[in-house]
């Protein structure tokens, strides 16, 4: 069974109906202004708001009034038109963050049904995108991994390559791992190497170097991509912290939100690897 790196099937626009586009654009920007809910949501509960939220619970409100929204302003990027990007009431300005992840969601879907067309792959990449969507804003922004959330990518990295292959490469034929191994190697190899440099520096300087959820969350990245990409990702995601503390020295001077760096570090393996970039650049 193919795997995503020799899955070759570029779409074009003639390759699905009118309704199917509408439909599937339609479900994207539900898709994107859902992901903005659930981290205005959990966010907002970690600033120790007096409202206690959940995911569907209370229906949406402005924060700043707490005036609740409309129907027809739940919309997605049309109740934020309509509202010309205010609040009806009291007038302060609805943040960029709502239509700019909602368009977010809407382009990369549509390029993933372009590449993989309206199947597994393309459904599946969603997900996780969605999954390091929200990991990625709320470690960048709070330093926070939420555990219900993070868990998530290791029960779809087992599943996914164990039932569908889906990112099991060729380094598994040569060592002769069955799918459920490689996925299996790479969460434990994932978990337990930033688990031993924070019990490492623990000893050395009595206190955490790594947060508990960048276990979970490198462990979610080797039961997705495997035992072997974890070097790179690693590598990459350190290239990153560097430019990330140089960049925004005053911000990051005493930690750098490592979450955020892992998912860049794994994004770019992961195009490094289906485009075969490295190749390319190999032949020039
Ligand atoms: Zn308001």
């Amino acid at each position: 069974m193919g795997n995503i790196y020799n899955f070759s099937s570029l779409n074009s626009f003639n390759s699905f109906s009118t309704i199917e586009l509408f439909l599937y654009s339609l479900f994207l920007l539900s898709l994107g202004s859902f992901i903005s809910v659930v981290i205005f949501r959990t966010s907002s509960n970690l600033q120790n708001n007096t409202k206690e939220l959940n995911i569907l619970f209370p229906r949406s409100f402005c924060p700043e009034c707490n005036h609740q929204i409309k129907i027809l302003h739940l919309l997605p990027l049309i109740g934020f038109f309509l509202q010309l990007g205010k609040c009806k009431i009291c007038k302060n300005k609805i943040p960029f963050f709502y239509p700019i992840t909602e368009i977010s969601f809407l382009l990369i879907g549509l390029l993933l049904a372009f590449v993989y067309g309206l199947g597994i792959f393309c459904f599946f990449l969603l997900f996780l995108f969605s999954i390091f969507y929200i990991l990625f804003y709320l470690d960048l922004k709070y330093y926070y991994l939420p555990f219900s959330i993070n868990i998530l990518l290791i029960p779809s990295g087992l599943l996914g390559n164990t039932f569908f292959n889906i990112f099991v490469d060729t380094n598994s034929l040569i060592f002769n791992l069955y799918p459920l191994q490689f996925s299996l190697y790479g969460l434990l190899a994932g978990y337990i190497s930033l688990w031993s440099v924070n019990f490492i520096f623990k000893l050395i300087s009595k206190k955490d170097g790594i947060g508990g959820g960048d276990f979970i969350l490198f462990g979610g990245i080797g039961s997705l991509l495997g035992p072997f990409s974890l070097g790179v990702i690693l590598f990459m995601a350190s290239l990153f912290g560097c430019l990330m503390f140089l960049i925004s020295r005053k911000k990051h001077t005493k930690q750098v939100p490592l979450g955020t760096c892992l998912i860049l570090g794994s994004i770019c393996y992961f195009l490094i690897k289906n485009f075969e970039l490295l190749d390319s650049f190999l032949v020039i």
